[in-house]
């Protein structure tokens, strides 16, 4: 269960340290669990189901204080007219600024779409360790962690905007004292 990763995703855009965010839901649980938070903080939303390449379902939800960018992140990344209009990097750039990712970052995802496309996310990693020239990594770049506030692939583990993005993001579980 990744409940706590939930939580602060969506905790992040309530408490303001970002404006948008998305969570992906692979059971019913957690699909209630971050609703019935998104619906506390009343946060505007819009979900979509997808099927997975082994046919499970996934759920995601989009979510915002402002209903013009939940609509937008759901334009582009689901609605079939956006990916006639605009190339595989036009999109992505376009998605990795919504959410706000650092350039450097949005460059190693659009840089490699046959990977962002195969959905394989240890390929791009590879590439980001690959540009990572420290030894030692900020604690907010644990992946193997149950939870990480840093909610898009860095271009590089050292990636000094990432991790500015990612104590920013534990900043309300602090206060919360989670
Ligand atoms: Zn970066």
């Amino acid at each position: 269960m990744k409940y706590f990763q939930l939580l602060i995703e969506i905790l992040t855009v309530y408490k303001n340290s970002r404006k948008t965010g998305r969570v992906e839901c692979h059971n019913n649980d957690e699909f209630e669990y971050s609703m019935r938070l998104i619906k506390r903080f009343d946060l505007k939303y819009i979900s979509y189901v997808k099927k997975s390449k082994d046919n499970k379902k996934i759920i995601y939800i989009y979510f915002s204080k402002n209903e013009k960018i939940v609509q937008k992140l759901y334009y582009y990344h689901h609605d079939p007219t956006a990916s006639l209009v605009h190339d595989f990097r036009d999109l992505n750039e376009i998605i990795g600024k919504l959410y706000k990712y650092p350039t450097c970052c949005i460059n190693i995802f659009i840089n490699n779409q046959k990977e962002v496309i195969q959905d394989n996310d240890n390929a791009i990693l590879l590439k980001t360790l690959h540009n990572s020239k420290s030894k030692i990594f900020n604690i907010c770049m644990n992946r193997f962690s149950k939870y990480t506030p840093i909610f898009h692939l860095p271009h590089s583990f050292d990636c000094k905007k990432s991790i500015k993005i990612g104590k920013n993001n534990l900043r309300p579980q602090e206060i919360h004292g989670l």
